[in-house]
């Protein structure tokens, strides 16, 4: 870093301006619209202020003559814009008194440079690049832009109001800082965003004891416990919600099945600790997750608790919301998209269709073992469209227990794998078929849907189409 982004006080003093044309009048404006007072030497001599608010021309005052001796005095930085041969003898002059100086377009007689800025009243954030690359740093700007509530600057400006006030009645400054923490990411905080300034206001007036209320917040009592659903891959299927937990988490738990992508949406300095089960292997165990859970919490850290899906549908959530209500945790639960679903949405099968299915059952079989406790007599109705999750092994086991049940054998099938990923892959064909369906995936996760609803997704129309193609050429020939 070679430029540090300092704020300057443009009510200490003028800034004085040396320069003519557009680059010079669009610096005017800049400082103008900042609240600044401006010296202004012209140096053709058009003072002209065209397009300028009246209001605003208030604050310049002209400077002719030689800009190099009496303007210099009292003035907090000098700009020279469109000022041609001038601008090195200007630097140094204003070099010469201590005087920070910006030449346009000239970083060797530079002592400051404009950065980029993002201007949200108080709320002013500066970007720089250190002179290399203006357009990288608009970039920059335009994301930062982006991710800032509208009213930042309104939260600013409603905490500066009362400042002083919480000083005098919080001396310690911890205590005051986890005040003001519990003001900013709490309900008082949202309404000013919410442009509810009034309510704000209100809501701090009625606070009778400040200590006690930043106390209620700090240490162990904050402590909790967020299940979030991850959705099934991608990123931009997480909830708004969802976000927002893994934004505000101290400590993320996540399963083997979270991409990389949903945890590099986390916050930056939580802690994340896999607790994932792989297949083959056995993971910690879920009272061991539970007891990590808690702890977190007990020890004063917002935990989430990210699963691949929806964290109630066989994500185990239950059993972990039964641990943590045992042992008193303040816990919440954030819905995800589940597999099923995003498979569906992603290969275009509709799960229900009017007149072919009418029901949908979600259903597990992790080994060929589980899919023997399956009640297939339950999955003979032809109009229900059957989702198998952790399905792969047990293929065989399905196919026997749905044909069994009087399925027919021709009953379209999907195999749906890595779903809503860049690598997603689709196998679909009749039930008869589906372990070697099954052996054609590249790798998991993979979804089972079985039901004669398959027949209207993506690929089993391309199928369709190509066979009708080559049978078109097989018959042209
Ligand atoms: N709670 C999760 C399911 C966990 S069980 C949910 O709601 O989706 C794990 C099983 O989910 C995998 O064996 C697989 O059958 C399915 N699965 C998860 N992500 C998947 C994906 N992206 N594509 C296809 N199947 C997926």
């Amino acid at each position: 870093m070679r430029f540090l982004p300092i704020f300057l006080d443009l009510r200490s003093g003028p800034v004085l301006l040396v320069g003519s044309g557009e680059l010079a009048r669009a610096k005017l404006r800049l400082l103008l619209a900042a609240g600044a007072s401006v010296r202004w030497h012209a140096t053709d001599g058009d003072y002209g202020l065209s397009g300028l608010d009246a209001a605003d021309t208030t604050r310049i005052e002209r400077a002719e003559g030689d800009p190099s001796t009496a303007d210099l005095s009292g003035v907090i930085a000098v700009l020279c814009a469109g000022a041609g041969e001038l601008g090195p003898a200007i630097s140094a002059r204003a070099k010469a008194v201590g005087l920070p100086v910006n030449v346009m377009d000239d970083l060797a007689h530079s002592t400051f440079i404009f950065p980029a800025i993002v201007d949200r009243g108080e709320v002013v954030v500066a970007v720089g690049t250190g002179g290399a690359s203006p357009v990288v740093a608009r970039r920059v700007r335009e994301r930062i832009e982006a991710v800032l509530p509208a009213r930042i600057g309104d939260l600013a400006t409603f905490i500066g109001r009362w400042r002083k006030s919480i000083h005098s009645r919080i001396a310690e400054f911890p205590l005051r800082r986890r005040f003001w923490e519990r003001v900013v990411d709490g309900p008082i905080g949202a309404l000013v965003l919410a442009g509810r300034a009034d309510e704000a206001e209100a809501a701090l007036k009625d606070i009778a004891d400040p200590s006690a209320f930043a106390g209620a917040q700090a240490g162990k009592a904050n402590g909790k416990v967020t299940l979030v659903g991850a959705g099934p891959g991608d990123p931009d299927l997480l909830t708004i919600k969802a976000l927002r937990a893994l934004q505000d988490a101290d400590i993320i738990f996540y399963d083997e099945l979270v991409s990389s992508e949903i945890l590099d949406r986390a916050r930056r300095d939580a802690a994340r600790v896999p607790v994932g089960r792989r297949v083959g292997k056995p993971g910690i165990g879920q009272d061991a997750i539970n007891r990590l859970l808690i702890e977190a919490a007990r020890s004063g850290l917002r935990a989430v608790r990210l699963k691949g899906g929806d964290p109630f549908v066989f994500g185990r959530g239950g059993e972990e919301v039964e641990a943590l209500r045992q042992a008193g945790i303040a816990y919440s639960v954030i819905p995800g998209i589940t597999a099923g679903l995003g498979a569906a949405a992603e290969f275009e099968v509709p799960l229900t269709f009017r007149g072919e299915a009418l029901r949908i059952t979600f259903l597990t079989a992790h080994k060929a073992k589980d899919a023997e406790t399956v009640d297939w007599s339950a999955l003979t109705d032809r109009k229900m469209t059957v989702v198998v999750y952790m399905g792969m092994t047990a293929a065989p086991a399905i196919r026997a227990g749905l044909l069994a049940a009087g399925r027919s054998p021709q009953t379209p099938v999907g195999v749906f794998a890595r779903a809503t990923r860049p690598d997603s892959q689709a196998v679909v064909g009749a039930l008869e078929n589906l372990p070697a369906l099954v052996r054609e995936i590249d790798g998991g996760p993979a979804i089972l849907v079985i039901g004669d609803v398959v027949a209207h997704s993506t690929p089993w129309r391309d199928a369709n189409l190509n066979s009708l193609i080559s049978n078109f050429l097989v018959a042209a020939e």
